[in-house]
């Protein structure tokens, strides 16, 4: 049995007349740029979140990056954020012109409040918390820590699309929340996307000319600024899209718990669901001692895998002029040791999902009766 890490072709090919129709409709009209579809999928996307506003913009590191330049974070300002995350978390800042700063992670991947307030300095401006795999970070102990200091919170929600701590969703507690709808997201766009919540209204009307020149009409320009808007054709295809969120975004969940049931007799450390959040597992991780070993042989059974990600940020060429060092964030440079994401996308069917575990189940058994002999 294959058992592929995504299947974009099958996610289309049950809305392919839809989004065909769809298409076809804007080719006649003509309405590319900032159109009616683009309005009604920010209005929608805003209700989802419980924000009062939202808007498309052209990838999720520009809904990052923008952000800070709209909230007037700058040189000489820092912001904290986990080396563990996607790179674009810490180049967003850099490309603001800020400095990224570090806090390590737990054992959930999110980052520690402990560490973060131990990374604060008289320059940090912003704590921007990644909801890593989907998870929900400890947003009531950033908001604490965010009051405390007097600093903005700019949430990474580029993986969690949906996802909610103590039933409200992210995008929702953060002076922004900053969404990727890049193919391989929850949701996604047929290209690059990306979407900024917030129900700051100054802000918003800031955001609006950052996204677009800086125009704050047709013809006058308030400040120079960027060409970063999320195109009135995918804005369309997203307004389908988004009727089949809530159905995939179980369906993730249902697979994660799949995973939990069938892994959890093995020594192997499993994603765990908190009461108080709902998870959308944009990733599925699991950590093993072996995982290189593991990860090969799951290949040689022709089950893909992934590894999110393999050099954490900080150890990043690109990352050199920051000055950190091998050991400085050790949670999260051990768990990129160990970590191994499992498909998890909605069409994976559960005979996938069972293979997978008999095929880890047939490779841990050595292991575990060698430790007792
Ligand atoms: C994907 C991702 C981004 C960047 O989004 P793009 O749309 O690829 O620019 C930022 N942060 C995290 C955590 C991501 O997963």
């Amino acid at each position: 049995m294959k058992v592929p890490f995504v299947n974009l072709g099958l996610q289309h090919r049950l809305i392919k007349d839809e989004l065909l129709d769809i298409v076809s409709g804007l080719l006649d009209s003509g309405q590319f740029i900032l159109g009616d579809d683009l309005a009604t999928f920010e209005k929608s996307f805003a209700y989802l979140c419980g924000t009062k506003y939202a808007l498309g913009v052209a990838n999720g590191t520009d809904a990052l990056f923008l952000s800070m330049i709209a909230m007037g974070i700058q040189q000489g300002d820092e912001v904290i954020t986990a080396p563990n995350s996607f790179l674009a978390s810490a180049s967003s800042i850099h490309l603001a012109g800020a400095t990224p700063v570090f806090a390590d992670v737990k054992e959930d991947f999110l980052l520690d409040p402990d560490k973060v307030r131990k990374a604060i300095t008289p320059r940090t401006r912003a704590i921007m918390p990644v909801h890593l795999t989907g998870r929900p970070a400890d947003m009531d102990a950033m908001i604490e820590i965010a009051r405390e200091y007097n600093l903005a919170v700019v949430e990474d929600c580029a993986q969690a699309v949906c996802a909610e701590y103590k039933g409200r969703p992210v995008g929702s507690f953060g002076e922004v929340g900053c969404f990727s709808l890049h193919p391989l997201k929850n949701l996604s766009v047929c290209g690059d996307g990306g979407v900024i919540t917030t129900s700051n209204e100054a802000l918003y009307h800031k955001l609006l000319k950052a996204r677009n020149h800086g125009l704050k009409n047709r013809d006058e320009c308030e400040f120079w600024s960027f060409n970063s808007r999320l195109d009135n054709l995918q804005a369309a295809l997203l307004n389908v899209k988004l009727k089949k969120l809530p159905e995939w975004t179980a369906r993730r969940r249902e697979i994660a718990s799949r995973y939990v049931e069938r892994l959890s007799d093995t020594n192997l450390v499993i994603p765990v669901d908190k009461p108080s959040e709902k998870a959308v597992y944009h990733t599925f991780i699991i950590q093993c001692e072996r995982r290189d070993e593991l990860k090969n042989f799951l290949a040689e059974h022709e089950i893909d895998s992934k590894i999110h990600y393999p050099l954490p940020i900080h150890l990043q060429e690109a990352a050199k002029y920051l000055g950190y060092r091998k050991g400085d964030f050790p949670v999260t440079e051990k768990q990129s040791k160990t970590i191994l994401s499992l498909p998890v996308f909605p069409e994976l069917t559960n005979e996938q999902i069972d293979y997978v575990c008999d095929t880890i189940n047939e490779f841990l058994i050595p292991y575990s009766t060698q430790n007792l002999e």
